[in-house]
C-alpha cells in the first residue's frame, strides 16, 4: 500500500524535511537496528536511501555510506530529525569498543523481516537464533545467494526488507507499512524484548519495561 501522504522534499543541505517527518515509536522493539528504524523512517516517508544517510551526519558520502557505530554517526542529529529518544538510538547502533564481533554482513531473521523487525543482537557472532521464532540467523538472499555489507549506505538503506543486490524480498512479501496493530504476536514480542534486555540492559542502561508491547 502506497502512503496517502505527499513524498516530503528535503533541503538538501540542512536536510530539514519541509513538511515534517511521519514516525511513531509504538513501531520499534526494544534493540530494533538503526537499519529497521531506517527502513520503517523510509517507508513512512517516502524518502530514498541517499537521502536518509545523510541524516548520519553531514559529511557522510550517501554511497559509501558509514558503518552504523555510535562513534561513526550523529546520533543528535539524528534524535532531533527522527523525533526518538536518544537511548533508543543509541541500543539501535553497535558498539565501536566491540568491533570485530559484529558481522560484517545484514543478518536476518526470516520471520521477523516479514513483519518488518531488524535487531541489532542479530549482528552480533554471539547470537545464531532469533530469540521469538527460534530461527537460524542468515545473510544470503534466497535468490543470488549474496550478502549485503552492513553499513549505512543508499544501496542497503534504500532497499527496504529486500537484498540490496538484486531487489529480491528477505521474506514471502513486504511487512505492512502501517499497521495499527503490531504485526508481531505478543509473546513473541516479549521473547525479543526480554532477549535483548537481558544481553545487553547493562551496556546500554535500559529499564526493563515491557508494559508497552
Ligand atoms: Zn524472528
Ligand atoms: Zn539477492
Amino acid at each position: 500500500m502506497a502512503p496517502r501522504f505527499p513524498i516530503l522534499s528535503l533541503d538538501e543541505r540542512r536536510l530539514t524535511p519541509a513538511l515534517g517527518f511521519i514516525f511513531d515509536a509504538r513501531w520499534l522493539l526494544p534493540g530494533e537496528s538503526i537499519v529497521s528504524i531506517l527502513w520503517k523512517f523510509a517507508r513512512a516517508n517516502g524518502l530514498p536511501g541517499h537521502a536518509l544517510v545523510r541524516l548520519m551526519g553531514a559529511d557522510i558520502e550517501p554511497y559509501e555510506g558509514v558503518e552504523p557505530m555510535r562513534d561513526a554517526v550523529d546520533v543528535k542529529h539524528l534524535r532531533r530529525t527522527l523525533l526518538l529518544p536518544g537511548k533508543v538510538l543509541h541500543a539501535s547502533l553497535l558498539d565501536a569498543g566491540q568491533r570485530g564481533r559484529h558481522h560484517p554482513a545484514f543478518r536476518y531473521c526470516r520471520q521477523c523481516v516479514l513483519l518488518g523487525h531488524h535487531s541489532v543482537t542479530y549482528q552480533m557472532f554471539s547470537e545464531n537464533r532469533c530469540p521469538a521464532h527460534q530461527r537460524k540467523l542468515e545473510t544470503q538472499c534466497h535468490r543470488c545467494g549474496r550478502e549485503t555489507p552492513y553499513i549505512l549506505n543508499a544501496s542497503l538503506v534504500g532497499s527496504p526488507y529486500r537484498c540490496a543486490q538484486c531487489g529480491e524480498l528477505y521474506a514471502t512479501q513486504s511487512p505492512p507499512a502501517f499497521a495499527a496493530k503490531p504485526a508481531m504476536r505478543k509473546e513473541h514480542r516479549i521473547a525479543i524484548a526480554r532477549h535483548f534486555h537481558n544481553r545487553m540492559a547493562g551496556s546500554f542502561c535500559l529499564g526493563k519495561d515491557e508494559r508497552n508491547l
